[in-house]
């Protein structure tokens, strides 16, 4: 990695005197690990996160835009660059539209909408991070995803240079994925369109939503949510391929053709498997938990490993959801 200069740092703190050098990112992300951003920057509001993006673009110097660290794993060497942390927390109803801030937690957001009377996003209440990462991996769970919500989008595109708003269908949402995810933007805001509901039901909703987790993902585990993508299957051949004979696919993932990656990884006893301070969770076998002290190369070594196992014995490549840092 390339080492920035002393005067890309005067210059850059020069302009944002708040900025921190040095600041671990293992303090911003789920996964409790990752080393130092070289400078780290709190953005709370557009200016923030635009002025810190420009002049690190003036100074040549490498920029991350990130929201909560919920779906970050983060070099042990850290980022030799500027972190933008997203924290502008704005959000505004008018009717059943809402404007949301990129730093606004999607959680929080959930719960704002439910207090408002609006019923469509109790899902996102089980979400952890920031509703920039939710736009940017299209997130979802319990059936909702932020493609049934987002009407539109504003964001700075950065190759193209220039401002741009995004209808929902040109944000090119797809199963954890958007247009963001294979073009250089910075989210900006997003805007949402829900539904006149009645706040009491969208509170239980929400506490369901709540109580199923609990079930079903490790508790206070350090992690990164799914480490890997599921496996869609378009028919019955592709089926056979992704399981082994005798195997009793649950009818949910038949019904959505879609294998979950952490029903195969369980079906090849992995769940436990620990390399370093880095496990596969034995609660859930899509999560790679930290157990304390993991490094980014105990999680990267244990991921290969997973994705050896399961390309092996079932011939399935697994994509990644998690999102890299410095590597
Ligand atoms: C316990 C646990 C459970 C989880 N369950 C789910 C689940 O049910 N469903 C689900 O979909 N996900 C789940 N996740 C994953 C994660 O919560 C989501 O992917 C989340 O939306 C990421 O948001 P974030 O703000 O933390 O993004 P970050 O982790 O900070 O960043 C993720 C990516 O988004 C980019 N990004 C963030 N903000 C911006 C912005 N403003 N502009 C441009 N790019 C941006 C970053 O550069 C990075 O590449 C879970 C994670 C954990 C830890």
């Amino acid at each position: 990695m390339k080492q920035l200069s002393d005067q890309q740092i005067t210059d850059f703190k020069s302009a944002f005197p708040s900025a921190k050098e040095n600041e671990l990112m293992s303090s911003h992300t789920y996964l409790k690990i990752g080393g130092p951003a070289r400078l780290y920057v709190v953005a709370n509001s557009v200016d923030d996160v635009m002025g810190a993006f420009q002049k690190a673009k003036e100074l040549k110097m490498p920029w991350a835009v990130i929201g909560g660290g919920s779906n970050l794993l983060v070099a042990d060497e850290g980022f030799q660059g500027v972190v933008i942390q997203t924290m502008d927390r704005a959000i505004s109803f008018d009717e059943e539209t809402v404007t949301v801030a990129p730093g606004v937690f999607t959680g929080a957001l959930a719960k704002a909408t439910a207090d408002e009377g609006l019923t469509g996003f109790e899902w996102g209440a089980g979400v952890p991070g920031m509703i920039g990462g939710a736009v940017y991996g299209n997130a979802g769970c319990f059936g909702g995803e932020m493609k049934d919500c987002v009407t539109f989008v504003e964001a700075y595109d950065v190759k193209n240079e220039k401002g741009v708003v995004y209808s929902n269908a040109e944000c090119r949402f797809g199963y954890r994925d958007s247009r963001f995810k294979h073009e250089p933007h910075i989210i900006l805001k997003v805007t949402m369109k829900l539904q006149a509901g009645d706040r009491v039901e969208a509170r239980k909703k929400i506490d369901e939503i709540m109580s199923k987790r609990k079930d079903t993902q490790p508790q206070g585990a350090f992690t990164a949510g799914c480490m890997f993508k599921n496996v869609d299957f378009t028919n019955e051949s592709e089926l056979e391929k992704l399981i082994r004979e005798g195997d009793e696919i649950p009818p949910a993932m038949l019904q959505q053709k879609r294998i979950a990656a952490g029903w195969l990884i369980d079906k090849l006893a992995l769940k436990g498997k620990t390399i370093g301070k880095a496990q596969v969770s034995p609660v859930h076998g899509n999560f790679l938990v930290n157990l304390g002290g993991a490094t980014a190369q105990d999680v990267v070594a244990l991921s290969s490993f997973v994705k050896m196992k399961v390309r092996d014995d079932l011939g399935i490549l697994l994509e990644d959801e998690v999102q890299y840092l410095g590597f």
